[in-house]
């Protein structure tokens, strides 16, 4: 199938793409970043935007800068690619190459960007969760505001984020990963590159004894948008890390927590039975990686 018509724009700069989208976006424009989602959906018409305001030329929006706090900031039109290859975000952030390699295949990966896989808000999508896990800040702007937001405001339910019509999500800071950090991604899906019944996100440090400290942990693909499990870290937290408790832990995030739905590719059964394997993998890996940092 064939979009149905649209106007489009090429803007040069970021005034320029926030004059546009500050015209079209409240008429149904929209911005046009990698394209490896929002073309497709215009194609089956799922999706018709009256207007498309590419970001593709706009040069000041590709970047992946280190911050004097030991983080990163991404400008929102890098390529996914980019950030998986980059030997800084390797370095600083490696839970993003580390669910980058899941996100479809090489070939979109290279096309798709960081800012986009986020503004889409996939409720399946690898960036999501690993957003709300390392509490990423996303830098919006409009043609008359400039604003911050945090993950927990961020993403709102499925395709939906707190962007308004007018916005243009433009970078994201991520937060520098503490010393000893142990940090973990784990998802299944039917084959390479589709996308996950279910993933977890883990984040955890150690200190000198062994107690975990400042454990975060987040699923994806159990709800609308990803959700923190709030039990298992407050029963991790403060304690040393043995497989029982992990095991327990998790367990009280899927009885107390979870609530996954079922489709075609797995029954809700199923995807408990992920949150609670993948769950416990992914801790028990976050700490083996913590144990092995100075
Ligand atoms: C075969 C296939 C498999 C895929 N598998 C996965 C997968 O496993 N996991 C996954 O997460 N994704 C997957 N994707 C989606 C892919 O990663 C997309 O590229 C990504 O989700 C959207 O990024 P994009 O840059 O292509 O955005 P686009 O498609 O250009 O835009 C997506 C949406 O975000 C909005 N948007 C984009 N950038 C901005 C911005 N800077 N500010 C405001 N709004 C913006 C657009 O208006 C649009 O609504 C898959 C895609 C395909 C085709």
């Amino acid at each position: 199938m064939k979009p149905a018509s649209f106007a489009y724009f090429s803007p040069k700069s970021l005034d320029e793409a926030l004059a546009n989208i500050a015209e079209v976006g409240d008429d149904g424009g929209k911005i046009l970043a990698g394209g490896q989602s929002l073309v497709p959906a215009m194609n089956f018409r799922m999706a018709q935007p009256t207007a498309l305001v590419d970001l593709n030329e706009i040069q000041e929006l590709f970047y992946i800068k280190p911050t004097d706090t030991g983080g990163l900031v991404i400008g929102a039109m890098t390529r996914d690619r980019t950030v998986e290859l980059d030997s800084l975000v390797k370095k600083r952030a490696p839970i993003i190459p580390e669910c980058l390699y899941w996100m479809a295949h090489p070939t979109i990966r290279n096309r798709g960007t960081f800012g986009g896989a986020l503004a889409h808000s996939d409720p399946a999508g690898q960036l999501p969760v690993v957003a709300v896990v390392m509490n990423f800040n996303f830098h919006i702007q409009s043609k008359d505001a400039d604003r911050w937001s945090g993950a927990d405001d961020f993403f709102v339910s499925v395709y939906t984020t707190c962007l308004e019509a007018d916005e243009i999500l433009t970078g994201i800071e991520v937060p520098a990963m503490t010393k000893m950090s142990g940090y973990s991604y784990k998802q299944v899906s039917r084959q390479t590159g589709e996308s996950a019944l279910l993933g977890v996100a883990t984040l955890l440090s150690l200190d000198d004894a062994g107690i975990v400290k400042d454990c975060r942990i987040a699923y994806m693909g159990v709800a609308e948008k990803p959700v923190m499990a709030m039990e298992a870290m407050a029963m991790l937290n403060g304690n040393q890390p043995s497989d029982e408790l992990i095991t327990e832990a998790i367990e009280a995030t899927v009885k107390g927590e979870l609530d996954p739905g079922a489709d075609i590719h797995a029954s809700v059964e199923y995807r408990l039975h992920l949150a609670r394997t993948l769950g416990a993998a992914s801790v028990k890996e976050a700490v083996i990686r913590a144990a092995k940092q100075e």
